[in-house]
């Protein structure tokens, strides 16, 4: 059962919009009332990779899901920020570095085949250059440096896409 959903614009209740043969399109709603429709969109995001020399920066996640994990800093992007605003504000966050200059690497989807979230879209980021002192911030239990080829476990498979087009750049010499 999916809870009850109301519209932005007028309060009134939203309602599932069907296709042609009467089933529920999932995540696309319409209002009762004024007819606005809404879409679960997949919320877009953003993913920090630093290198120091063969060296791959991960944080381990303070918080639900995979509590205790290592990961990529990131996160959710805000409003009113565009990406790289996005990925200096989490990097600083979570690991006290300030990113100075940035490439862009990939782009990695989640889609949850379950429907129990709306999916995110994760920009991943190369930060060739920063400065400040390595620290874990508050979304964050530890922050260190990896061996690129030795990495703890990752339990993103966004995440781990990335990784491995770090890896292509980094063996193609495009780093
Ligand atoms: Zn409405």
């Amino acid at each position: 059962m999916t809870t009850k959903r109301y519209c932005f614009y007028c309060g009134g209740h939203l309602y599932p919009i069907k296709d042609a043969s009467g089933k529920a399109k999932q995540g696309h709603y319409i209002c009762s009332v004024c007819g606005a429709k809404f879409y679960d969109n997949p919320i877009p995001a953003v993913a920090a990779l630093v290198l120091d020399r063969k060296n791959l920066l991960l944080t381990r996640r303070a918080v639900p899901p995979f509590k205790g994990s290592w990961c990529l800093p990131g996160g959710f992007m805000e409003s009113g920020e565009d990406t790289l605003q996005a990925l200096t504000r989490e990097l600083h966050e979570e690991t006290g570095l300030i990113g100075k200059s940035f490439q862009l690497i990939d782009v990695a989807s989640f889609t949850d085949s379950s429907h129990q979230s709306k999916g995110v879209i994760i920009i991943g980021y190369h930060v060739s250059v920063y400065e400040g002192n390595l620290r874990p911030g508050d979304d964050a239990l530890d922050a260190k440096f990896f061996r690129v080829e030795n990495l703890p476990s990752i339990p993103f498979s966004t995440h781990r896409f990335l990784i491995e087009r770090l890896h292509q750049l980094m063996s193609a010499n495009r780093l």
